[in-house]
């Protein structure tokens, strides 16, 4: 096939901005073009793909980025900047997509959804996130009755925000193996990862390793300084110790030194890849059962789940955390979340994409 794929217009590829997306898309992109596909990819000017993707064409498109959903009201409007990226992005996508077979959209966003709608190739959605725009979910719900098959999640518990949606098409998501490397020690420091922004959490974890009277090692981009600065502020020592946005191959090998990962959103986590990567990396997790971490985690064998909030259970099984085999996480993603399981999953799904279009 050859695909049109469209990045997310919340920042450039390489830069965080986007969160998961940017990594999934990555993933996605190795796993089809290992497939034999022919890939065109739709992107923020600067954006750069993993070496591994040299194959896949970028078409790069200059303009103002989209402010993320989950930052603003759930009511609020959809709004196009003037001198839009996304538009640019879109338009560009549509031109290349005349010799398509299909376009395939990363944007959680009310214009690409609502195109489905009126363009000639099929447009196939994965959608990201939970339910974090009334406007957005009202459009999918619309468009889901005259085009059932053109959208697809990344974990069951994320579709369960659309309940109009019956059947939900559940796509996983998928991590190159040979990125990761396995590291068994089992006595290193404490680990987070995510971007730092309210619905991720961070403050628990933080307050978890205070407790413990350890540090806590936390890597990612920080969107919101004043949150960031809040949490140092209610900790009595230095817990935190900000690792700053590293490229993939330098976060696994800081990550897979960790003892254990923890992982503690506030939101129902659509997927949650940073929990993956850490297994991929041997190193369990202990997340909230909230979205998709209480998919991918298997309690008692890659890692413990705790009920949201309680930070309490989260520093008892930190307390346990070695009784975890950090081989038996590595073999899960090996068995659920390579690359090719991810591209192989996506092919099925668009294929009945185009074939009901
Ligand atoms: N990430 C990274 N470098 C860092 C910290 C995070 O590349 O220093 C990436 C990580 O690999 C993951 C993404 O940020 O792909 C976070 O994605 P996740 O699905 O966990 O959460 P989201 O940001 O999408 O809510």
């Amino acid at each position: 096939m050859r695909i049109v794929l469209i990045s997310t217009p919340i920042g450039f590829l390489g830069s965080g901005k986007g969160g998961g997306v940017e990594l999934t898309l990555n993933s996605l992109v190795t796993g089809l073009l290992s497939l034999g596909h022919c890939i065109d990819v739709v992107v923020p000017k600067h954006s750069k793909l993993f070496d591994i993707n040299k194959d896949a064409k970028l078409h790069f498109v200059e303009g103002v980025e989209q402010v993320s959903w989950q930052h603003q009201d759930y009511y609020s409007p959809a709004s196009i900047p003037d001198n839009s990226l996304l538009t640019g992005m879109l338009e560009k996508a549509i031109d290349i997509g005349k010799n398509a077979d299909i376009i395939l959209n990363f944007a959680y966003d009310w214009l690409p959804i609502w195109m489905t709608l009126n363009l000639n190739i099929p447009i196939a959605h994965i959608i990201s996130m939970g339910s974090e725009s009334s406007v957005i979910s009202n459009l999918i719900s619309k468009v889901y009755r005259k085009y059932p098959y053109n959208f697809a999640f990344h974990s069951n518990t994320q579709a369960c925000d659309y309940p109009f949606i019956k059947n939900p098409i559940i796509i996983g998501n998928g991590f190159d193996l040979n990125t990761y490397i396995f590291q068994s020690n089992k006595d290193g420091p404490l680990a987070w990862v995510g971007r730092v922004a309210p619905e991720k959490g961070l403050e628990d974890a933080a307050y978890v390793a205070n407790q413990l009277g350890e540090k806590l090692n936390v890597w990612g981009i920080i969107q919101d300084e004043s949150y960031a600065s809040k949490i140092e502020q209610s900790l009595s020592s230095s817990t935190i110790v900000w690792k700053g946005f590293l490229e993939t191959d330098k976060l696994q090998k800081e990550l897979g030194k960790c003892r254990a990962l923890l992982n503690t959103p506030k939101w129902n986590e659509a997927y949650g890849n940073v929990i993956v990567e850490s297994l991929a990396c041997g190193v369990p997790v202990i997340a909230y059962r909230r979205g998709g971490p209480s998919e991918i985690i298997q309690h008692g064998e890659t890692g413990f789940l705790v009920e949201p909030n309680d930070k309490d259970s989260l520093l008892s099984y930190l307390r346990i955390i070695n009784k975890i085999n950090r081989r038996d996480c590595r073999n899960w993603v090996e068995n659920n979340a390579s690359t090719n399981i991810f591209a192989n999953r996506v092919v099925k799904w668009l294929t009945k994409v185009i074939q009901k279009n």
